[in-house]
C-alpha cells in the first residue's frame, strides 16, 4: 500500500510531523508517518476496518464517493507499542489537487482524557450494550456505596451486591421482597425520612435508617432517594446510600464530650472567655450570669472596654501603648468589671494568646476569676497592717524620744554621784551615795534597754566593725562582776581557748551587751557553785575564726517548756522571778536579736547536775596589722591632755557642770566653755583650740552647724580641729551627717567618765 504514494515527495514533510498521520484513498490506508510508526501498532488496511464508528465510515465515504466535506471529527485509540491504549481525536483535510485521485489525510491529536461522552455513552447504546453492561456490572461489583432501586410499593427491583454483602442476604433474597419485610425482621430500623415522601417529590429526599448486618452489628446508613419513577429504564426509586456508622459514633463522641465540657464550663467558679486583638468578646461562658447578671449572648460581640472599670482603662491603655503586644505580654490581668444591676466586682485572669495563622484567629483565651471579697479581705489586711506599722513606729518613736529625754537629766544624776563620791564624803554620806549611784546606774541600763530594743526592733541597729581585743573586753567584763559573785560566794571563770587570736574585727560593743546579760543573769540566778565564760575555737581561716560563746551556771535552771519563751520581750520563766529576783524580761530579748544580728543563733541548754547553758557562735575578722600598745598610749595621753586647748559648748548647765568637773580632774590645760553654738563660734574665732566638744542640740547654732563653720572655714589650723560631739542619739542616726561634715568621733550620752576621756585622749593622740 505504501508504493502507491512514494512518487509523492511529501513523505518527508509529513515524517517531521510529531504526531500519528495517515493518509487515505477511497478504499486503504495508503500511508502512515514516521511518528506513527515509531509509537503505535499497525493498522489494518482498510481504513473501515480501524474506523469503526457509522458516523465516522459515513463521512469518509461521502468523501470520496459524493465529495463531501468532512465535518466530523473522529474519537478513535490507538494501541501504542506496548499494548496501551490512548485517544485520539482525528482531524481529516483533503491533499491539494495536483495529486492523483483523491487523497485524505487524518491526524491524530491525543486526548490525555476520556473524551467528555465515555466511548459507551455515546448516542446509540445499541452497538456496545454488551460492553455497557459489563462496565456498569463491574462497577456496582466493586463499589462500597449501597445502590438499591425500589418500586411503588416499596419492593426491591435492584440491588447492588454491596447491599446484599452489609445484610448477610443474598441478591436474590433481596430483590422480589418489600422492604417493610426487613423491618419486620428487625434487619432494617428507619431513622428519619418517609419513603412515601419520596414518591410525592422529584427532589431528593434524605432517609437515614439503623440496619442490622450479618453479624448482628448494628450500622447506621445515610441514604438519599431520588424518584425515577418516569425514567422509562430506572422506573423506582433509586436508593444511594452509605455506612456512616464511624461517622456517627464519632459525631456522639463529640457530642458527649462538648457536652461534659458545656457542663464543665457552666459550673465552674471562673469565667471562660476569648477576647480578639481589638478586645472584642468572641467567646464568654454561659455562668457569667452568676457573677454579672448578663446573659453570655448579651456580652459576645462587644468590646471588653464596655464593661472594664475606667480606671484600669487608663491602666489598660497605658500598657497597651507600652507593650509591643498587650495580650502576650500580659497574660496576668487584674481589672474591674461593671456588674449589670450596678457596681463593680474585681476579676483577676490568667490566659494565653492561641492562634493567628491561616487556620485560626488570633485570640487571647482565659480564664477570669471574681476576687471581689478576696480584694476586699487583702485590703483590710493591708489596711490593718498599715495602721499596726504606724502604731509600731509611732510607740518605737515615743519610746526613742521619752529615753532620750530621760537620758539627759539622768546623765547629771550619774555624773553627780561620781563626782560627790570623788569628793571626800563623810562616812555617813558615802553608804547613801553609793545606792543613789546603783539606782541611777540601773536606771540608765533599763533605760539603755528600752532604746536598744526598739532600735533593734525598728531595725536601725547596724553592727559596727572595728579592730578589738576580745580577750581583754570580755576578761574586764568578768572582772567587774567579781564583787557581785563573790558576796554570793560563787566561782566566777573566764576561760578563753589559746588559739583566739587577741585582736579582732567586729563589734565590740554589742558583743560585750550580750555577754553582760547572760553573765548578769546567770550570777542573778545562782546561789551557789559557779559560773563560767568560756570561748572556744571552732574555725580558723586566713581572715576571720568561728568562735564559740557558752555561759554556764549552776543556778536554779530553767524548765524545758520555758527555754522558747525566755527569748520574748517581757517574759520571765516564772511569775515569781520579779520578786525573787528582780528584771524586766528585757535582757534576753534583746540578746537574741543581738546574736541574731551576728548572723547566728542563741541556745539555751539545762546541764546535768542543774544550771543552765546559754551558747551562740560568731565569726569575727581578722585585722591585717596589730594593734598599738595600750600602755604607751597612757602615759601619752596624760601629756596631752596637760597640754590641751578645749572648747566645750553644750547648753545644758549640769553637763555643763559635769564636763567641766571631770575635764578639770584630769588637768586639761584650757577649758573653754560656751552655752550656746553662736558663743562656740566667737570664741573659735578668737583663739585656737586642740579640740572641740560640741553638744548637738543647742540654742542658736545646733552643734553640727558649728562644726561645719568650722570645717569650711579659711583658717587652716582652725579647720583641721578634731571634732567630737555629744550626743543621746545612737551612732548610726548621726553617722551620715558626721561624715558629710567631717566629725572625728561622737561621745554618746550619758557618758560615763571612762568614755568621754578615752574618746577626748584618742584624738588628742590622733593630733599628735
Ligand atoms: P530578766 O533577767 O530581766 O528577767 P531576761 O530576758 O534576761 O530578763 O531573762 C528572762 C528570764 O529567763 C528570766 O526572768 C529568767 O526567768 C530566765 N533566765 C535567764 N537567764 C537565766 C539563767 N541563767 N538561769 C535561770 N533562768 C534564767
Amino acid at each position: 500500500m505504501i508504493k502507491r504514494f512514494e512518487r509523492f515527495d511529501i513523505s518527508n514533510f509529513f515524517d517531521e510531523v510529531q504526531a500519528p498521520l495517515v493518509l487515505l484513498d477511497a478504499e486503504d490506508v495508503i500511508f502512515v508517518n514516521a511518528y506513527f510508526k515509531e509509537k503505535f501498532q499497525e493498522l489494518p488496511e482498510k481504513w473501515k476496518d480501524f474506523f469503526v464508528k457509522d458516523e465516522v465510515r459515513e463521512a469518509l465515504s461521502g468523501f470520496f464517493e459524493n465529495h463531501q466535506k468532512i465535518k466530523t471529527k473522529a474519537f478513535q485509540p490507538l494501541f501504542d507499542k506496548t499494548g496501551l491504549r490512548r485517544n485520539f481525536q482525528w482531524d481529516f483535510t483533503n491533499l491539494p489537487s495536483s495529486y492523483e485521485g483523491r487523497f485524505l489525510v487524518g491526524k491524530g491529536e491525543e486526548k490525555e482524557v476520556i473524551p467528555e461522552k465515555p466511548a459507551l455513552f455515546i448516542d446509540d447504546p445499541e452497538d456496545y450494550s454488551q460492553q455497557e453492561i459489563q462496565y456498569l456490572r463491574t462497577i456496582l461489583n466493586n463499589t462500597h456505596d449501597l445502590i438499591a432501586i425500589l418500586d411503588e410499593e416499596g419492593n426491591y427491583k435492584f440491588i447492588s451486591p454491596s447491599v446484599g454483602e452489609k445484610l448477610g442476604f443474598s441478591v436474590n433474597d433481596i430483590v422480589g421482597r418489600n422492604f417493610k419485610d426487613f423491618i419486620n425482621m428487625g434487619v432494617l430500623e428507619v431513622a428519619a425520612g418517609d419513603y412515601k415522601s419520596t414518591l410525592l417529590t422529584k427532589e431528593e429526599v434524605n432517609i437515614n435508617f439503623w440496619i442490622k448486618g450479618k453479624n448482628g452489628e448494628r450500622m447506621f446508613i445515610e441514604s438519599f432517594a431520588k424518584n425515577l419513577l418516569d425514567d422509562p429504564y430506572i422506573k423506582g426509586i433509586l436508593f444511594s446510600a452509605r455506612d456512616i456508622t464511624e461517622l456517627e459514633d464519632i459525631k456522639e463522641s463529640l457530642s458527649r464530650s462538648e457536652e461534659k465540657y458545656r457542663t464543665l464550663v457552666e459550673e465552674s467558679t471562673e469565667i471562660i472567655f476569648s477576647i480578639s486583638d481589638r478586645f472584642i468578646l468572641t467567646y464568654v461562658s454561659p455562668n457569667v450570669t452568676q457573677f454579672l447578671g448578663y446573659q453570655s449572648s448579651e456580652v459576645i460581640g462587644k468590646s471588653i472596654f464596655d464593661y472594664i472599670h475606667s480606671d484600669d482603662m487608663v491602666k489598660f491603655q497605658e500598657m497597651s501603648s507600652e507593650a509591643n503586644d498587650f495580650l502576650v505580654d500580659n497574660q496576668f490581668l487584674e481589672f474591674k468589671l461593671r456588674h449589670k444591676f450596678g457596681g463593680y466586682r474585681v476579676f483577676s485572669s490568667n490566659g494565653k494568646v492561641t492562634g493567628g495563622n491561616e487556620d485560626s484567629e488570633r485570640l487571647y483565651t482565659g480564664i477570669a476569676r471574681d476576687i471581689t471579697e478576696l480584694n476586699e479581705a487583702q485590703n483590710a489586711l493591708l489596711e490593718q497592717k498599715e495602721k499596726a506599722e504606724q502604731a509600731a513606729a509611732i510607740k518605737s518613736q515615743f519610746l526613742s524620744i521619752m529615753s532620750h529625754e530621760i537620758r539627759t537629766p539622768l546623765n547629771a544624776v550619774v555624773g553627780m554621784a561620781h563626782i560627790l563620791m570623788n569628793e571626800d564624803p563623810k562616812e555617813e554620806q558615802l553608804e547613801n551615795l553609793r545606792t543613789l549611784q546603783f539606782a541611777a546606774e540601773n536606771l540608765t541600763g533599763l533605760i539603755n534597754d528600752i532604746l536598744d530594743f526598739s532600735k533593734i526592733d525598728s531595725g536601725k541597729i547596724e553592727l559596727e566593725l572595728v579592730p578589738f581585743d576580745l580577750r581583754t573586753t570580755l576578761n574586764r567584763i568578768v572582772h567587774s562582776y567579781s564583787f557581785l559573785a563573790s558576796e554570793k560566794n560563787l566561782e566566777l571563770k573566764c576561760e578563753i581557748e589559746e588559739g583566739i587570736p587577741e585582736s579582732l574585727i567586729g563589734d565590740p560593743v554589742r558583743i560585750s551587751q550580750v555577754i553582760n546579760n547572760l553573765i548578769s543573769n546567770a550570777i542573778k540566778f545562782t546561789d551557789r557553785g559557779e559560773v563560767c565564760l568560756k570561748l572556744q575555737l571552732l574555725e580558723k581561716e586566713n581572715d576571720s575564726v568561728l568562735v564559740h560563746f557558752r555561759c554556764l551556771d549552776t543556778g536554779i535552771g530553767i524548765p524545758a517548756e520555758k527555754r522558747d519563751k525566755i527569748f520574748e520581750l517581757f517574759t520571765q520563766a516564772s511569775t515569781d522571778t520579779t520578786r525573787k529576783y528582780g528584771g524586766t524580761g528585757l535582757g534576753l530579748a534583746i540578746v537574741k536579736r543581738l546574736v541574731e544580728l551576728h548572723n547566728s543563733e542563741i541556745e539555751v541548754k539545762s546541764r546535768t547536775g542543774g544550771g543552765t547553758e546559754f551558747c551562740f557562735s560568731v565569726r569575727l575578722g581578722i585585722p591585717k596589722t596589730k594593734m598599738d600598745s595600750t600602755i604607751e598610749e597612757g602615759q601619752h595621753r596624760i601629756r596631752s591632755l596637760q597640754e590641751a586647748r578645749i572648747l566645750v559648748a553644750e547648753d545644758n548647765m549640769v553637763n555643763q557642770i559635769l564636763i567641766q568637773k571631770f575635764l578639770t580632774k584630769w588637768n586639761v590645760g584650757d577649758l573653754t566653755l560656751c552655752s550656746d553654738g553662736q558663743e562656740a563660734i566667737e570664741a573659735l574665732k578668737k583663739e585656737k583650740f586642740d579640740l572641740v566638744l560640741l553638744d548637738i542640740q543647742m540654742p542658736i547654732f545646733d552643734g553640727f552647724e558649728v562644726a561645719k563653720f568650722i570645717r569650711e572655714g579659711e583658717d587652716k589650723t582652725r579647720s583641721q580641729v578634731p571634732i567630737l560631739i555629744l550626743t543621746a542619739a545612737s551612732i548610726h542616726e548621726v553617722t551620715d551627717q558626721m561624715e558629710a561634715i567631717g566629725i572625728n568621733d561622737f561621745v554618746p550620752k550619758p557618758f560615763t567618765p571612762e568614755s568621754l576621756y578615752d574618746k577626748i585622749v584618742g584624738q588628742l593622740k590622733n593630733q599628735d
